[in-house]
């Protein structure tokens, strides 16, 4: 095996820290291995470094790339629409085809708006379950993941699995400094899959509640489905007490399926929230729900706005990215590859001694490392080992290949079978070495 350098990445680096906080753009860039790298290009499966390392890359840049880097068809569809324009601080013909295929498509998108990421989308949902209910807080559950923004930050870290405090209230740890005193209030917090518990906090303070948030599948820690009948005893819930149920669809969406996990499921909730893989890599989300809901804002009670919101490039990339969905329907393929990788990498650990967790659903693969069996919530992700987890991620990316250091593997419509098998060769390597 030849060792990879990051030697011109580390270079680049140190210039990035005198004009860049940190030397990045985004938290979770920081956290590469060795250090936050620096990329020249990427085509389709694979990506490449400044040090000239080529990737088979299964991050899929966090999610949004699920055709792959640099698709041609979606590249010259932003090209020839980035000629007609960039911005008209008014609407175009393309946008009101966008929505009618999301409406065409997702059960819960009767209405909808456009914004240009998850965070804000997540957002909006929440302030029109607040106009629409009269009432103030929202329940989201442990280890979910809604963006970055202020109400959303707790409750996604902890200093050790002991620190997580009772299960009926859950200590609320703040991911960050500096969010305003108020943030903490806006919410109740409950372990995820758990649907007794969920059951009596509803009828405790349901008065309060505008809204329950939701990831379908807790993607963003051990990528974990929801346990039979969760989703649905959350729907019930909600419509039974005047709730507002909100599906955070930012990776599921389009990644399950074209209807995303509330088609996968067959659960409708009344507002859900997209992005990532709707654009390519382009900046765009949006924010559907049903009509009575999304009247909120055609009624001008509740505010969205944003100018850079559809822009042409980006709606061009995203009415390419679900026609291309659309037409070749990888679905099957990619469920298949991501069934191939788990069941790959099962047996890789079992033959090589390692208690290895695979998890995951469909072209999204988790690997932790931990005795348990099976994990049902972040407590229990909590438990892995995320030492052994590092080095994993860490050698498997110094042998050319990248996933996401949290031990997330994200498959798309132009890996292959073969490319699979080499990332299983790869893994029985990393886990063959006596100091693993
Ligand atoms: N919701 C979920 C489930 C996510 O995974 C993310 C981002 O990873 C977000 C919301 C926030 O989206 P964005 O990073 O586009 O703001």
């Amino acid at each position: 095996m030849t060792k990879f350098s990051y030697s011109s990445s580390a270079a680049w680096l140190e210039r990035a820290k005198k004009v860049l906080a940190a030397g990045v753009s985004s938290e979770f860039r920081k956290y590469n291995h060795p250090h936050a790298l620096f990329y020249t290009h990427g085509k389709g499966s694979k990506i490449y470094d400044v040090d000239g390392n080529e990737y088979l890359d299964f991050t899929l840049s966090q999610g949004p790339l699920i055709l792959g880097h640099s698709h041609p068809e979606v590249l010259e569809a932003v090209h020839q629409e980035s000629l007609q324009g960039q911005l008209y601080a008014g609407q175009h013909a393309k946008e009101i085809e966008l929505a009618e295929k999301l409406q065409a498509i997702i059960p819960a998108a009767e209405l909808m708006r456009f914004c240009l990421d998850g965070s804000e989308a997540v957002q909006t949902a929440l302030r029109v379950a607040r106009a629409k209910t009269g009432k103030q807080k929202f329940l989201r559950f442990e280890g979910h993941y809604h963006g970055w923004l202020d109400n959303v930050c707790f409750g996604i870290s902890s200093p050790s699995p002991e620190a997580m405090g009772p299960r009926e209230s859950p200590q609320m740890h703040p991911w960050t400094q500096g969010l305003p005193d108020g943030a903490k209030e806006e919410s109740f917090l409950l372990p995820w899959n758990d649907l007794d518990l969920v059951k009596q906090h509803v009828a405790k303070h349901h008065q309060e509640m505008a809204a329950i948030i939701t990831e379908p599948v807790m993607c963003n820690n051990g990528c974990i489905p929801p346990k039979e009948g969760f989703l649905q005893g959350l729907r019930a819930l909600c419509s039974d007490y005047g709730i507002a149920l909100i599906f955070d669809e930012v990776i599921t969406g389009f990644r399950l399926g074209l209807g995303g996990a509330q088609a996968f499921f067959g659960v409708k909730p009344d507002m859900a929230v997209f992005a990532k893989a709707i654009g390519s890599g382009y900046p765009i989300s949006a924010i559907v729900g049903k009509k009575e809901w999304m009247e909120e804002i055609s009624t001008a009670r509740v505010i969205h706005a944003g100018t850079m919101n559809t822009g042409n490039p980006t709606v061009a990339a995203a009415l390419a990215t679900i026609s291309i969905l659309e037409r070749e329907n990888p679905y099957p393929a990619m469920f298949a590859l991501g069934e191939r990788l788990r069941q790959g990498l099962r047996k890789i650990a079992k033959e090589t001694g390692h208690q290895l967790l695979v998890s995951g659903i469909g072209p999204v693969v988790h690997t932790g490392f931990t005795s348990q069996e099976k994990a049902v919530d972040f407590r229990d992700v909590l438990q892995f080992d995320t030492t052994k987890l590092k080095t994993f991620v860490s050698r498997l990316h110094d042998r050319g290949l990248r996933v996401i250091g949290r031990g997330l593997w994200y498959i798309s419509a132009v890996h292959t079978e073969e490319e699979i098998d080499q990332a299983l060769g790869l893994a029985r390597e990393v886990l063959t070495a006596q100091d693993i």
